[in-house]
């Protein structure tokens, strides 16, 4: 059974429509995907309508964008209540923060010699929950300024660079009891992939808090850091996740099923998310197609 747990629609920044990126999962091998757009359940129905006829599992999920001190974590929500109210109210505050800072991100651009409207940027952000940098990145690319989404982040969009714009994100603890208190099981997402503000001590403080596990199987981990990090999850009882965190054409090296999630590590899973379910009387279980 091959498992990826963590993936990109055009409803954040990917580039395939949620039905495309199931039918692209079934065709890669994949026989249980979860769709995990950047703050939004929006691309839901559309992946559980194409996995139940292409008959594979799919699993609702979300990668909310959080804060830890000043370090920016992103944490995978799984088979939680998307219309809980208080998770609703958390991440209504993160879409309008990054689509508010659009203008500023333009203008700062601008500033520099770089000239992409607000309407350009909106144009590739379709149907998008939000408008976030890498819509400004293909803005830049379709105007010829670079050739990558990567080299619009290096050159101009990354911390630093002239085009950078601060935006909310949740407190990372509280984004956890969101999660769980919509009835689902959260998931560190590459935990140590820009920044090792996690540690140890960190991730043990989270585990009281809520946390289910850490991905470990990640492409900006090297084979030490994951090895580092199964060690801390055995410690720490934590469920250990593997994914291809795939964007369609918007990442390289990020294809279906590059990293997967041992099926024994996804059954810790589910059994964590019908704990919280059970006790909050909201989420659920994955919508299973045949392979289920
Ligand atoms: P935002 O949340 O709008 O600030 O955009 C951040 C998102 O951009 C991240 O969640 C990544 O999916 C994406 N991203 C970050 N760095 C890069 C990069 N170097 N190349 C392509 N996409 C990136
Ligand atoms: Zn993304
Ligand atoms: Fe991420
Ligand atoms: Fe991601």
């Amino acid at each position: 059974m091959r498992i990826d747990l963590h993936t990109h629609s055009d409803h954040s920044d990917g580039t395939d429509t949620p039905g495309d990126l199931i039918r692209a999962a079934e065709a890669a091998g994949l026989d249980v995907v979860a769709l995990t757009d950047h703050d939004t359940a929006a691309g839901w129905p559309q992946a559980a309508a194409a996995a139940a006829e292409v008959g594979i599992t799919f699993v609702p999920g979300m990668e909310i964008s959080t804060m830890f001190g000043a370090a920016s974590v992103h944490l995978l929500g799984y088979l939680l209540d998307p219309a809980y109210p208080p998770l609703v109210s958390e991440l209504s505050k993160v879409l309008v923060g990054r689509n508010s800072r659009v203008p500023t991100i333009c203008a700062q651009l601008q500033e520099v010699g770089v000239v992409v409207s607000e309407e350009d940027v909106m144009r590739c952000s379709g149907a998008a929950a939000a408008t976030g940098r890498p819509h400004v990145a293909d803005a830049m690319v379709a105007a010829g300024i670079v050739a990558s989404r990567e080299e619009a982040f290096a050159a101009y969009l990354n911390p630093g660079r002239p085009g950078y714009v601060r935006r909310y994100a949740a407190p990372l603890e509280e984004a956890i009891e969101l999660v769980a208190g919509a009835g689902g099981v959260s998931v560190i997402a590459h935990p140590w992939g820009r920044s090792r503000a996690l540690t140890e001590e960190a991730l043990a403080g989270l585990r009281a808090r809520g946390l289910g596990g850490i991905e470990v199987d990640h492409q900006e981990h090297s084979l030490r850091t994951r090895d580092a990090l199964r060690a801390i999850a055995r410690n720490l009882d934590l469920v250990v996740t593997g994914s291809s965190d795939h964007h369609g054409t918007g990442k390289v090296n990020h294809d279906l099923g590059c990293n997967t999630t041992d099926p024994r590590e996804y059954e810790r899973l589910l059994a964590l998310a019908a704990t919280s379910a059970r006790s909050t009387g909201n989420g659920g279980v994955p919508d299973s197609g045949s392979a289920g």
